[in-house]
């Protein structure tokens, strides 16, 4: 195994699935952990970095939804649910702890593998510290600058709105949920206040001039938040 080798922590009580999935990773070049337990991931996270966890929902000891919790108090390492229902609500559960994707049962390897490369490949590029300006070319955000242009003109947020913009545009693709925003962009933990986001939505979509019936940047994903695409990001064509 290369000593570069991302390592991958992937938890999971069913032996059959885990083998299989460990072979698929490894085959790949990843190098995996595995554990059949709630316990022992987080036992395991503590002891060693790990550059993405695969999480099972169901498991014996801790559930996965308390690892999740566990790992999320003291890292931003990408994790990817497994559940076994396809309920809007599991993934919504998924979603608010703080896990970055999900992939529902029964997933073939290959499905599981591409999604990783892509989380290792989005976290990657967000975690470039030197990122300061994050260039959508009608949409330029200076981060440290605090200052958002479109089309070469700059436009006046809030601190609100420019905070929920920037925690959108800096992972592309991910689906946020309003609890999830709400946290990040409001500070606070209430259900209450999920509306308060729409209409933050509403108002930077106009400021923006991004028209929600046929989006640019801002995507409402129905019953569950809000995600940034990126179509013409100009890091992505270098
Ligand atoms: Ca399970």
């Amino acid at each position: 195994m290369a000593s570069d080798a991302r390592k991958i922590l992937l938890v999971e009580d069913e032996k059959a699935i885990r083998d299989a999935v460990a072979a698929y990773l490894e085959r790949e070049g990843y190098y995996v952990v595995g554990v059949g337990d709630g316990q022992s991931a987080v036992e395991e996270f503590e002891k060693h970095p790990f550059d993405l966890i695969i999480l099972d929902l169901m498991l014996p000891k801790l559930s996965g939804e308390r690892v999740c919790r566990a790992i999320r108090d003291t890292s931003d390492v990408p994790i990817i649910m497994l559940t076994a229902k396809g309920e809007v609500e599991d993934r919504i559960i998924g979603l608010e702890l703080g896990a970055d994707d999900y992939l529902i049962k029964p997933f073939s390897p290959r499905e599981l593998v591409a999604r990783v490369r892509a989380l290792l490949r989005r976290t990657h590029m967000a975690d470039e510290p030197q990122v300061e300006v994050l260039d959508f070319s009608d949409l330029v955000i200076d981060i440290s600058g605090h200052k958002i242009l479109v089309e070469g003109k700059e436009v006046d947020l809030t601190a609100s709105e420019f905070k929920l913009l920037t925690t959108l545009a800096r992972h592309p693709g991910r689906v946020y949920t309003r609890m999830e925003l709400v946290e990040k962009v409001l500070g606070y933990d209430f259900e209450g206040y999920e509306r308060t986001i729409d209409s933050h939505v509403k108002n930077l979509r106009a400021k923006l001039g991004d028209d929600p019936r046929h989006p640019k940047w801002l995507y409402t994903v129905h019953g569950v938040g809000y995600r940034f695409e990126a179509p013409e990001k100009k890091a992505d064509k270098q």
